[in-house]
């Protein structure tokens, strides 16, 4: 089972409504990406199902029978539910289908094989198609005694209101600064790559996963090579590494370094005076292709002032 970092908050409010006996039937788990919601569903998994779990940090003890079930994935009365690879096709489902919810319910419907207990996990559940969804309400509906739903999403408002208003809503916050560090401390990443993904990642191990690939994260710190100056960079060069990267690079990754570069720009900025300066810093970097700069900087809570000169850009 994957080490959990963080999290202490919806680990305790779990573990108190169970020790209570008062634990709802569904609990939403929710937040940006790679801050490691599966891996807090799994061990929220074990803490249900575990026959001597500890009161006072809610773990489970990992040596019962149950425990040691789950750490070997045999456990008989856990299931997942996740996007399929689709073999004909040869590639990812675009979305989780109506047939896997109602397989998965029904599995939840049946009664334990080692206990009362039965647990389902549904990941990425923003990916479930309408059909899905609405074949998982009834699930929320109609609860089976014992069983459990871990519903794990990143994007909440891409669920129904139907659903999210009958699951226990927890959010889960990025890391802090300590857990990151650890995480990317254990990826063995050199110094400047770990200043890198720290400013990033932004608490999400997930979001800077791309800096473990070593072609990738000698790029990205060729990208930034290349935006210490944003102003005066050498945009024969900025357009060049454009070309030969951005098909492979997490596109969020690229943008936010540019939003990083120009940010002290930004924040010295008295607006109207110094915005021709960062129209011309942005212009550096205006070859974007068109569906990058939609995606990534125009959604970005930045200040008008970039907004505007993106809008700029993108007219030219
Ligand atoms: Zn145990």
């Amino acid at each position: 089972m994957n080490k959990v970092l963080g999290h202490d908050e919806v680990r305790t409010a779990f573990g108190e409504a169970m020790h209570h006996k008062r634990l709802h039937h569904a609990w939403l788990l929710y937040g940006v990406k790679g801050i490691g919601k599966a891996a807090l569903a799994e061990q929220l998994t074990a803490l249900y199902l575990c026959e001597s779990p500890s009161l006072q940090d809610f773990q489970a003890c990992g040596q019962c029978h149950p425990c040691a079930m789950l750490h070997a994935g045999s456990h008989p009365d856990v299931s997942k539910v996740e996007l399929l690879y689709n073999k004909k096709k040869k590639k990812m489902n675009r979305d989780i289908n109506i047939e896997q919810t109602r397989e998965a319910l029904g599995f939840l419907a049946l009664s334990g094989l080692k206990s009362t207990r039965r647990v389902l996990m549904i990941d990425d559940a923003n990916l479930m198609n309408n059909q899905a969804a609405n074949a998982l309400l009834k699930g929320l509906e109609e609860p089976t005694e014992g069983s459990l739903l871990l519903i794990v999403c990143h994007d909440l408002m891409r669920l129904p209101a139907t659903i999210r208003s009958r699951c226990m809503l927890q959010v889960c916050s990025p890391l802090n600064e300590d857990n990151m560090q650890h995480v990317l401390h254990s990826q063995n990443l050199d110094e400047r790559l770990m200043q890198l993904a720290m400013s990033l990642g932004q608490g999400s191990p997930g979001r800077v996963a791309a800096l473990l690939n070593k072609q990738h994260a000698q790029a990205l710190l060729e990208w930034q090579d290349l935006l210490i100056d944003l102003e005066h960079s050498d945009i024969g060069l900025v357009q060049k590494w454009l070309d030969k990267h951005v098909k492979d690079i997490p596109h969020d990754l690229i943008a936010n370094m540019v939003l990083n570069a120009t940010h002290d720009v930004m924040l010295n900025a008295q607006a109207w005076q110094t915005s021709s300066q960062i129209y011309s810093a942005l212009l550096a970097v205006g070859s974007w292709p068109k569906e990058v700069v939609r995606a990534y900087f125009a959604p970005c809570a930045c200040p008008d002032v970039i907004h505007f000169t993106i809008t700029k850009c993108l007219e030219k």
